[in-house]
């Protein structure tokens, strides 16, 4: 049998703080501890949010901590056609449909909804997309896509539900609310989600899904701020013929006022940290992992 896969999956969008060091370690001691392998995957598809600076902190600062991991890296941002091709995959199932509102224009018509009551939201309590742009005819669409408006590319949820049958994932850490072992997907609950935009031809649903299918990663060790977001994962998986991994949820480290850590707070950084003397034992310690 092969060895299990793991990964650390960052975004270089800031520093490193004390919740990714929990999640890093949780994963480099899971995958030593079973004779794993542990991969690193810089998620940068954001151009506009991701620095090279902060790519190059990431890399130190797990060295820091004493992490190794396999070279080399899978860079997101290296990877476009693979998640291009997933894309098409998902069109040609008829899934895909372009929708050109902007979000102001959604804010407006969620609103307008909101006049005949409240109108749902998806588990990070974001609007459903409240459009009609699955209804536009083959003509309009190329029309609108011709005239250059900007749109993003959206999963018609209902249809992609009905292709696959229940889907349920194993949970071997534990959702938000002590959900454990087999688990239902709920993907209908974020309603039709954006797989990619003009500009940017994925998302980090999409991306997510297509690296660790390639990346053969059998145990998927995240934060509990990612629970729900499984319930998509496994819809694209089902959706793309690619392997069920097992999930591994872990607790947030929060903040002494219970709130869940920023990359912009410095107290929690661990560039501060260091800075102010603290060891990487010490930051296993922090967070529990002592
Ligand atoms: N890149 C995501 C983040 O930094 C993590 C993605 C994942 O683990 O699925 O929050």
């Amino acid at each position: 049998m092969s060895p299990p896969v793991f990964r650390f999956a960052p975004s270089p969008n800031g520093h490193l703080h004390l919740g990714h060091a929990y999640s890093a370690l949780l994963n480099f001691d899971r995958a030593r501890g079973s004779g794993g392998r542990l991969l690193l995957r810089i998620e940068d598809i954001d151009a506009t949010r991701c620095r090279p600076e902060y790519e190059a902190a990431i890399y130190e600062d797990l060295a820091w901590l004493g992490i190794t991991w396999e070279m080399p890296v899978r860079r997101q941002s290296e990877h476009l056609a693979d998640y291009r091709a997933a894309l098409e995959k998902l069109s040609a199932l008829g899934l895909v449909y372009p929708a050109f509102e902007s979000r102001a224009e959604i804010a407006r018509l969620v609103t307008a909804r909101e006049a005949d009551g409240p109108w749902p939201r998806d588990p990070d309590g974001a609007p459903l997309y409240p459009g009609n742009a699955r209804l536009l005819s083959g003509g309009e669409r190329s029309r609108l896509i011709d005239s250059g408006v900007p749109y993003a590319l959206r999963l018609d949820m209902a249809a992609a539900c009905r292709r696959v049958s229940s889907l349920t994932w194993n949970e071997l850490g534990e959702g938000p609310d002590g959900e454990r072992g087999p688990v239902a997907a709920r993907p209908e609950a974020w309603g039709d989600v954006i797989l990619a935009r003009k500009a940017t031809p994925t998302s980090y649903h999409l991306s997510v899904v297509v690296d660790d299918g390639l990346q053969r990663t059998s145990e998927i060790v995240r934060g509990q701020d990612l629970f729900h977001a499984t319930s998509v994962h496994r819809l694209l998986q089902a959706l793309l013929g690619l392997a069920e991994p097992a999930y591994r949820h872990h607790a947030l480290i929060r903040d002494s006022d219970g709130r869940k850590l920023s990359k912009s707070d410095r107290s929690t950084g661990l560039r501060e940290l260091r800075a102010i003397g603290a060891s990487p034992a010490r930051i296993r310690q922090l967070v529990g992992l002592g």
